[in-house]
């Protein structure tokens, strides 16, 4: 059992370092924001300028909010109130200071935060890209008609230079992100991690995972080439009429136990179904998936089951697949090959 939670862990390992890496970017990108709201703030502070203080302060607590939002893991919700509060407050801060000091420039970082494709409705993406777009172009209108009202004072510039820095870094970590997650692909493995936690994922009798996990596993893992071994013990029903069901669960532990002391970390063990097994590696040739099989075969031979004071052995005959990426097909292959076993001799490899 200690072997199958470790082969469990690792499953569950593989599919949320994507999900944790993103989360841990996207937090990164929150606490850019809070650090500029906790500098303007001060700024603002120090320069007597009261009502856009209030706005930093605001932001302050807003970005607060959604980092922990981000904690939960519900991204959406975070990045969606953080961006209402950009769209909010840099607004507020040019139609109060005009162009010159260039919080306009922060609607840029906003909208090239989309490039991160959090949300998993596109449309939300675009409705919230084009609205910022037209408070872009509007408070630009704005800015030329009030032309000459604007007071300039001599720290305007600091304020542009200061904002177009964000700007700069800004698009430096997201390009970034966008290098280190494959973002569309975090979705997919989010759905599934939660799909998998949440299925009766493993089987009472042995531990092993699931036909429905196994899918899952495998779909995850989409880029690697594999093979699969289709194994089904063979006269299983008359083990079980003679010498009784337990005696016949003591045969399926048996050999889950063979399957994974002769396969590796990265090796799939699957109860199927009844006694059906199947065995999934990747990144291997065919060559060395049978040596593992004919290896796997032989100690089953070597294997004798006890029952009281009888003795016996049994014999399992394997469909192997071809080398590919297309989980259906080859299980039809391997199971097509079982299917051959099982009309032949049992008890052998058919691969071909
Ligand atoms: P073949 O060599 O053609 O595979 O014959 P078989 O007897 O192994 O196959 P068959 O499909 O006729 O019988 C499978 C048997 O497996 C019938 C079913 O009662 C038994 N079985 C299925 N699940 C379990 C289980 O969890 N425990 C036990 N003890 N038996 C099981
Ligand atoms: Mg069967
Ligand atoms: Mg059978």
């Amino acid at each position: 059992m200690e072997k199958v939670k470790e082969k469990i862990d690792w499953y569950l390992k593989i599919m949320n370092i994507k999900s944790d890496n993103l989360s841990t970017n996207l937090r990164t990108v929150l606490i850019m924001f809070l650090v500029a709201s906790i500098s303007y703030f001060i700024s603002f502070i120090s320069l007597k300028m009261y009502d856009l203080a209030i706005v930093s302060i605001v932001g302050v607590f807003t970005y607060i909010f959604c980092i922990k939002t981000v904690g939960k893991n519900e991204l959406e919700k975070a990045f969606f109130i953080a961006h209402i509060q950009i769209l909010f407050s840099s607004s507020i801060s040019v139609l109060i200071l005009g162009w010159g000091y260039g919080f306009q420039i922060i609607l840029i970082a906003l909208i090239s935060i989309m490039y991160i494709d959090i949300f998993r409705n596109r449309l939300i993406s675009y409705i919230l890209v084009l609205s910022e777009s037209i408070i872009y172009i509007a408070l630009y209108l704005v800015h030329i008609s009030n032309e000459g009202e604007q007071s300039v004072s001599y720290y305007q510039d600091y304020f542009y230079v200061a904002n177009f820095i964000f700007l700069i870094v800004m698009l430096l970590i997201i390009s970034k992100i966008l290098k280190s997650t494959d973002i569309a692909y975090f979705y997919q493995l989010k759905d599934d991690n939660d799909k998998f936690k949440n299925a009766s994922e493993t089987d009472d009798l042995t531990g092993l995972i699931n036909k429905r996990t196994l899918n899952l596993i495998i779909d995850n893992k989409r880029r690697s080439s594999m093979v699969i071994s289709m194994c089904d013990i063979d006269n299983f029903k008359q083990i079980n009429d003679q010498f009784g069901h337990n005696t016949g669960d003591l045969v399926l532990k048996t050999l889950s136990n063979i399957f994974l002391d002769h396969t590796n970390k990265t090796d799939i063990v699957c109860r199927w179904g009844g006694e059906e097994f199947v065995i999934v590696s990747f990144d291997i040739s065919k060559n060395d998936f049978l040596t593992k099989i004919q290896k796997i075969k032989f100690q089953i031979s070597e294997t004798i089951i006890k029952e009281g004071n009888e003795t016996f052995n049994f014999s399992v005959t394997f469909g192997v697949s071809e080398v590919g990426n297309d989980r259906n097909l080859l299980i039809k292959q391997a199971d097509e090959r079982l299917y051959k076993g099982k009309n032949s001799t049992k008890n052998c490899i058919v691969s071909k």
